[in-house]
């Protein structure tokens, strides 16, 4: 991720949903379509499970950063099978994801803990934080929205201090949207991403805003939809799950957003 604000930034999230062998069979598969993806404008990041980091890393090649889906908020101790960002980044993590929904639901990861989280990334390494936020299809129906979406953000990052070359991305994933086939409408995905640059401009200003962070879109993209969001005002990019399984598919997500 550059300073250059039109940027845009391509997410694909593998979840836990291949093996040690697949994920580095798909990393070289990666590696060998995106050789020629030489958009500077676009930065694409790959979020593989932890377990094949290590050797995704080995095998993904220059175009494509790499990312962990999770992280602890030490750096060292006493806490037994958590992550430290300091581990994340000795084996060539850039990215990190912060508080996906999956977690918030299986494994009750709550915005207090995700405020810790970004803190401790941003103050005790140079991983940049994808930090998730959504509303759950109720929030939605009930007109909750812009409200769930602008606690999670001053929950997550109030009084978060960012400034200089730090940078930080926010994931704006409707929960109700993610793995169901249906992706937001492309005006609601328009509205949803104003109120979320509002909420942020009103706490960081709009300088550190523009400069600082990127926020992108997550649920059910696939290169049949990206076009709704190629060219939405505030949309700095996508996060993807399903369809980063395939590299060809996931490819020509990047080609046209
Ligand atoms: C995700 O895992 O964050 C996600 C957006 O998944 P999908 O693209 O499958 O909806």
């Amino acid at each position: 991720m550059s300073d250059n604000k039109n940027e845009k930034i391509i997410i694909a999230n593998w979840k836990m949903k291949l093996g040690f062998g697949d994920s580095v069979k798909l990393a070289k598969d990666f590696s060998d379509k995106f050789a020629d993806f030489k958009e500077e404008s676009k930065t694409v990041v790959a979020c593989p499970s932890l377990v094949s980091l290590s050797e995704v890393k080995k095998v993904l090649g220059d175009n494509v950063k790499m990312g962990a889906q999770n992280v602890f908020w030490e750096v060292q101790g006493s806490y037994t099978g958590e992550i430290s960002p300091n581990s994340l980044e000795e084996i060539g993590c850039k990215y990190v994801i912060v508080g996906h929904s999956e977690r918030r639901k299986h494994l009750l990861e709550n915005y207090a803990m995700i405020h810790q989280k970004v803190k401790t990334l941003l103050s005790s390494s140079k991983l940049i934080p994808i930090v998730c936020i959504g509303e759950e299809a109720d929030d939605r129906k009930t007109d909750r929205r812009d409200y769930v979406l602008m606690n999670q953000i001053q929950q997550a990052l109030g009084g978060v201090n960012i400034g200089g070359d730090q940078k930080i991305v926010v994931a704006y994933e409707p929960v109700w949207a993610i793995g169901s086939g249906t992706a937001l409408d492309p005006e609601e995905a328009k509205y949803a991403h104003k109120i979320i640059r509002l909420a942020l401009n009103d706490m960081f200003g709009m300088k550190v805003v523009e400069a600082n962070f990127k926020v992108v879109y997550g649920g059910s993209v696939t290169s049949e939809n990206v076009k709704n969001f190629s060219d939405l005002e505030d949309i700095d990019g996508l996060l993807v799950g399903g369809a980063s399984l395939d590299a060809d598919e996931f490819l020509k997500i990047c080609k046209n957003i």
